[in-house]
């Protein structure tokens, strides 16, 4: 998956964006590599008493609309190219859906499943030590990604504020909400990708009732919006995660597939669905596909047997910059990831607003203002997009890179 070099698609993405921005030349050449970027070490004793040293990454490509803002990701596929473009992403992220924030992303090379809890703990409380210095409510907010969940923010902002001696919630968001997390912020990335899904049908004139969708990922963004989008009257015929597909032309019942991929840890043979390969999901014909996994599942590889009507990019990154051309020639409307999946941090900034008041707001308040923020951006790209008459992904990029570029401008760094 990784052979594609993540940082290099983006900066190949920034490149096309600034063939019809034409940004000036000095903003430019600042926005072709992070601001600042940290490695650590962080040495973990693990439980039978040896100590293995892990290795981390905090990635700030931009703070000029705000603190820099972004996941944490543990995998053993975590490489700095990796943080890098997923930090790049988050700064034009933040910026489509017009929150004061910047964009950064931090990551560990480990696989958590060959952890113990403690050792998790241990390890989630050594990454804040290597990087304390640099984060902070009103510096950089690390927030949840791939295999960190609330449990995990809720160590890291304890031992931050252990450190600093300070009650701080706002240094992280995504956490349980005993400690200050926001109402609706789990599924809010899940609910946002609805928002601009429908906005998108509206806008391409299709009838919702009968459509079909294919995710790709079963996990946490994929399978709330899985539940979201059944609930609305989406048929959801295919899913798919890492050991295979699971298919049913007359839709899967998303409540049962997720509660067997909690019980036995994959949706493989889950009841009322057959099981197929991994890849089955790219060439099932699906009206609506959503990535819901990693980067670069859509290459040249497989691009050739996708022909859905839309693709709601809900991973960040899962399209190569070559099949997104393809894609865009065969007249497929690809909602970006900078916009689809944007829901995320809207709610962690509701989050951080909230922990700064020390106020917070129901269910209803958070969902009304994600909804406003959502269709917005979406109807501003969509704008852009038949402005530069190009993809809807460069609208989206023109918004945020046009509205990066200027705060740098105004503070004086051109
Ligand atoms: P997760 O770990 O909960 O889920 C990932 C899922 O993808 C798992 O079910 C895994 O089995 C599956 N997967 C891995 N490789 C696969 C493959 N080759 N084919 C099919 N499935 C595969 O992670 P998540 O939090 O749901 O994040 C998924 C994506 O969404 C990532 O790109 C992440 O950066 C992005 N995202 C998530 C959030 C969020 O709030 N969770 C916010 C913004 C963006």
């Amino acid at each position: 998956m990784l052979e594609v070099n993540a940082f290099e698609n983006a900066m190949r993405q920034l490149e096309e964006v600034n063939s019809f921005l034409n940004l000036p030349g000095n903003i430019y050449e600042q926005l072709k590599a992070p601001q600042k970027f940290l490695e650590v070490s962080i040495p973990v004793k693990m439980d039978d008493g040896t100590v293995k040293v892990f290795q981390g990454f905090r990635s700030q490509f931009n703070d000029a609309r705000g603190p820099f803002k972004g996941g944490i990701r543990f995998h053993p596929e975590v490489n700095v190219s990796e943080v890098k473009a997923l930090s790049a992403w988050m700064t034009w992220k933040t910026a489509v859906v017009n929150i004061p924030l910047g964009g950064g992303k931090g990551g560990i090379i480990v696989d958590p499943k060959m952890l113990s809890e403690n050792e998790l703990e241990r390890l989630a409380r050594g990454y804040i030590r290597a990087i304390y210095q640099v984060i902070g409510p009103e510096k950089d907010v690390p927030a949840p990604d791939v295999n960190t969940n609330p449990k995990i923010m809720g160590w890291m902002m304890d031992e931050y504020e252990k450190i600093t001696g300070r009650h701080l919630p706002g240094v992280i968001t995504g956490k349980p909400l005993s400690i200050g997390g926001s109402k609706a912020r789990e599924y809010s990335t899940a609910q946002g990708a609805v928002y601009v899904l429908e906005e998108a049908v509206k806008k391409m004139g299709l009838n919702k009732e009968g459509l079909t969708v294919g995710i790709q990922g079963f996990g946490n963004a994929g399978s709330h919006m899985g539940k979201i989008l059944q609930k609305a009257g989406y048929k959801i015929t295919v899913v798919s995660d890492s050991t295979c597909s699971v298919y049913n032309p007359m839709g899967l019942d998303m409540e049962a597939v997720w509660s067997h991929k909690v019980n036995t840890g994959s949706v493989g043979q889950c009841q009322g669905a057959e099981d197929k390969d991994q890849n089955f999901i790219f060439d099932c014909a699906t009206d609506i596909l959503i990535p819901a996994a990693l980067e670069n599942a859509i290459t040249m590889e497989n691009v050739a047997g996708i022909n859905s009507k839309l693709i709601v990019e809900l991973a960040n990154g899962p399209i190569t910059p070559e099949a997104d051309k393809v894609l865009y020639e065969k007249g497929i409307v690809v909602v970006p990831d900078i916009l689809a999946n944007a829901g995320g941090v809207a709610v962690s900034y509701f989050e951080q607003v909230q922990n700064s008041y020390g106020y917070y707001w129901d269910e209803d308040h958070v969902l009304k203002r994600l909804e406003r923020i959502m269709r917005t951006s979406f109807d501003e790209s969509w704008e852009l997009k038949n402005k530069y008459k190009t993809s809807l992904r460069f609208g989206a990029y023109a918004l945020a890179v046009k509205r990066v570029a200027d705060a740098m401008v105004d503070r004086g760094w051109g």
